[in-house]
């Protein structure tokens, strides 16, 4: 087998038992980038010397015995997230020369892990969309089919993994972003509970939304990684101050005693007939592996949530958002008449459609009159969704839903029709309003595309999450299939 295919705790095993190095793995997985990045597109930035010399010193401390879990793995990275000397695009114009002086907390942490950094992965700007169609760059493919979207905003994290040019990767998910990639591309994706990760150095979006996690080849790599990225950040005061436990630990077989439940609300009309028939037999398997599946959960507030999170998402991005304004760094309008001639321009070339449009609902949103309408408002039902939940989880360890209600679409085929575009998050944004965490693992496919299934905890219970996952892993082998490159 190729080296570039094995999963990420494959390689740490074969780099143990020095039947391979890191060199060689960080050579292999270059070699792939080669051959099929151009066809689908997941990198911003390659950092070959730069990665080839972590691979060395990975080797160097392998060699030495003080190794950690994923010590000389090669990895890919989000473009949002704060990487010393390397740029950091959030693949927008404003920020296309942005070299940032400091690791963000994540990257920091992998880096004193041992991880070989490959690159910066492409993503909706500043992480708005759901597609990555909406990078200023170019966008990312599916590589299931290359005319079709890999999901987003974290695209090239998901097609990273899932066309096996890294061995797992970071994304952000603020709405969806990390899980519904993850189902489109059939590879495993966690957005961990708010707090759980520091956010320190990535680039917000919406900061009451925002989180980081990993996308991996098996649930077996999602636990180390979590285990690597999680834990309080004095640098960033969301975090939460708990220990972290060891998620390897979750990794058990079966489902004995697990009750999950199935809100009824999440398999919303406009759901394609496919994916409902992979939904079935998921909950089928469960039921199997000795869960107990109450299909008769109601969670009735859930059809508010997109409209909640497109007043919050927005109305944080557009505070978040001000301090682009060509003065302190990134793109600056040389041609100007005026300081404010020149944040005008600034601004007006510097940012894409979709950030506009975000930036002017959230403005709209917060102004005077209309902030206890809108903003106000949602606030209020946000609480009510997160309420919802809580009492849900008095009754059921998870829920279990669809990753997302359609498989991947055509490429352009949403790009004139945000609220159509908007619409492919609706089963994912809930948690994020909620806070609690979620996975999407590889659920089968509908004519060759990718269905995941997204299971839903209480805050802080990843490892349920995990549980239920690697249970439904074993079972099954959708995770093994490999997309036709
Ligand atoms: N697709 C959603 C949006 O456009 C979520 C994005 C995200 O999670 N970063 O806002």
């Amino acid at each position: 087998m190729s080296l570039f295919r094995l999963t990420a705790h494959e390689a740490a095993d074969r780099l143990r038992r020095r039947e391979t190095s890191s060199v060689e793995l960080t050579r292999a997985a270059l070699g792939r980038i080669a051959s099929v990045d151009p066809k689908v597109r997941a990198f911003v930035s390659v950092c070959e010397e730069q990665a080839l010399r972590q691979a060395e010193a990975a080797d160097a401390r392998l060699k030495s015995g003080d190794a950690a879990p994923l010590t000389g793995i090669p990895a890919l990275i989000k473009d949002n997230m704060c990487t010393a000397g390397v740029r950091t695009t959030c693949s927008s114009k404003m920020l296309e020369s942005f070299v940032p002086p400091y690791d963000a907390t994540v990257v920091e942490k992998l880096a004193g892990a041992g991880m070989v950094m490959l690159g910066k992965a492409n993503m909706d700007e500043f992480a708005m969309g759901s597609s990555t169609e909406h990078s200023a760059f170019f966008p990312t493919h599916n590589p299931w089919d290359l005319a079709r979207v890999p999901g987003g905003s974290s695209g090239g994290a998901a097609v990273g993994v899932a066309a096996d040019e890294c061995f797992y990767s970071l994304g952000s998910d603020t709405g969806g972003s990390i899980r519904q990639p993850a189902g489109f591309c059939s590879v495993v994706g966690l957005k961990p509970t708010y707090g759980r990760v520091s956010r320190y150095g990535l680039v917000a979006f919406a900061s009451s939304l925002d989180q980081i996690g990993p996308f991996t080849k098996d649930v077996t790599d999602c636990a180390l990684v979590l285990n690597a990225i999680s834990g309080h950040d004095p640098r960033d005061s969301t975090s939460l101050p708990v220990p972290v436990p060891d998620y390897a630990q979750a990794l058990v077989p079966g489902l004995k005693g697990l009750r999950l439940g199935v809100p009824k609300e999440y398999f919303v009309a406009g759901m394609q007939a496919g994916v409902q028939d992979v939904m079935e037999a998921a909950l089928v398997r469960l039921q199997e592996l000795g869960a107990e599946i109450d299909r008769d959960v109601s969670l009735p507030h859930t059809p508010y949530a997109l409209a909640v999170y497109y007043i919050i998402a927005p109305s944080e991005a557009s505070a978040n958002l001000a301090r682009y304004d060509g003065v302190k760094y990134g793109f600056s309008a040389k041609e100007a008449e005026s300081m404010w001639d020149g944040l005008e321009k600034t601004k007006q070339y510097g940012l894409g459609p979709e950030v506009k449009r975000r930036i002017m609902l959230g403005t709209h949103a917060l102004s005077s009159g209309y902030y206890d309408a809108y903003y106000l408002k949602a606030q209020k039902v946000r609480t009510l969704i997160r309420r919802e939940f809580d009492r849900a989880f008095e009754k059921y360890d998870a829920l279990v839903t669809p990753t997302s209600p359609v498989v991947p679409f055509k490429m352009g085929e949403r790009m004139d029709d945000p609220l159509q575009m908007y619409l492919s998050d609706v089963c994912t944004l809930p948690m994020n309003i909620a806070g609690i965490p979620g996975i999407s693992v590889p659920a089968g496919f509908v004519d060759g595309l990718p269905v995941g299934l997204q299971i839903v905890a209480r805050p802080l219970a990843e490892e349920t999450l995990l549980r239920v996952a690697y249970a439904y892993e074993q079972a099954t082998d959708w995770h093994k299939k490999k997309p036709p490159l």
